[in-house]
């Protein structure tokens, strides 16, 4: 096996062009390890990007927060500026793993690992954030909602790396993020949901419901038409359109339709009891 330690991110990206196929890249290890056993035994070559510091940081601005393509969940926990400013972020971060795995995890990484069950991914999304791919030959930002192609397919191409993701910052009415495991802690999700709301319009986001995490375009628009729900069965038909949960290991795909529709719908209903608390 080959593992290539580039110090800049101008020879990683060299050493993805000029080899073929490309070295795998490897960030804090947490998903590539675990499927070590069903790596490629001949000619696995891997990119160590641990010594690239220049995708390590943070950048938070009155515009957006840019997160590096190593940052980790813990930087994010750890700041108080962007737990402020994002706190589904830091709320998602605190349910991955435990503190060894959000210490080594990396945003970038949960993306790229693209399983449906990815917690970081329902939120950064729900946030509208952009995906920043960079090969030798340029750079090219693509919406988190258009990454994925199908179960463990995404739009990047195997010589691109993400160098970041820029999430906008802007006012918010409502947002809200869950996450429904075995367990409260250390468990992968059965299902899980991140839902914002702000001038742009309703944004909904679920994860372990489809074969990656996705919007639920036909619930986003009754929300923005601003639609009622008087029982979670309501929003269970509307997001028929948006889901196609399966049966598996952690659970069937009737718990997670029922569980996603009451989530939402019993969120909905608490922000409906406070905004007429508030009224009266
Ligand atoms: C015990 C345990 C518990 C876990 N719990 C959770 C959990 O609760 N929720 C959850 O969502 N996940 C969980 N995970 C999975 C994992 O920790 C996360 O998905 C993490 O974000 C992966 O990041 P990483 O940096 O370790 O990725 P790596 O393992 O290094 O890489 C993952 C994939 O992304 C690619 N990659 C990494 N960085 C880049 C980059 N910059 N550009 C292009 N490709 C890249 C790699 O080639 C690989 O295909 C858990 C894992 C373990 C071992």
């Amino acid at each position: 096996m080959q593992i290539h330690r580039p110090t800049t991110l101008n020879h990683a990206l060299d050493l993805m062009a000029d080899s073929a196929p490309p070295p795998t890249p490897i960030a804090g290890g947490t998903d590539l390890l675990v499927s070590w056993h069903h790596r490629p035994k001949d000619d696995l070559a891997l990119l160590d990007l641990s010594l690239l510091t220049e995708l390590r940081a943070f950048r938070l601005t009155d515009e957006f927060l840019e997160l590096g393509g190593l940052t980790t969940y813990w930087q994010v926990i750890e700041s108080a500026e962007v737990s402020q400013a994002f706190p589904l972020l830091a709320q998602a971060a605190r349910q991955v793993g435990a503190i060894q795995i959000q210490t080594r995890g990396t945003w970038a990484g949960n993306i790229a690992n693209a399983s449906p069950a990815a917690d970081g991914v329902p939120v950064m999304m729900a946030y509208d954030a952009v995906v920043v791919l960079q090969s030798r030959d340029g750079t090219t930002e693509v919406p988190l909602d258009q990454y994925y192609t199908g179960y463990k397919q995404s739009v990047r191409r195997p010589e691109q790396l993400i160098r970041a993701i820029r999430i906008p910052r802007r006012q918010r009415a409502f947002e809200y993020f869950h996450k429904v495991g075995a367990r409260s802690a250390q468990a992968i999700a059965k299902v899980g949901v991140a839902m914002v709301k702000d001038a742009h319009g309703w944004r909904v986001a679920a994860n372990s419901v489809a074969p990656f995490v996705c919007r639920c375009p036909a619930l986003e628009a009754a929300l923005d038409a601003g639609q009622s729900f008087s029982s979670p069965a309501e929003i269970a038909d509307i997001l028929s359109a948006d889901i196609s949960p399966i049966d598996d290991l952690r659970s069937t795909a009737g718990y997670r339709e029922r569980v996603l529709s009451r989530l939402i719908y019993f969120r909905l209903e608490e922000r409906e009891k406070r905004k007429e608390k508030r009224e009266k």
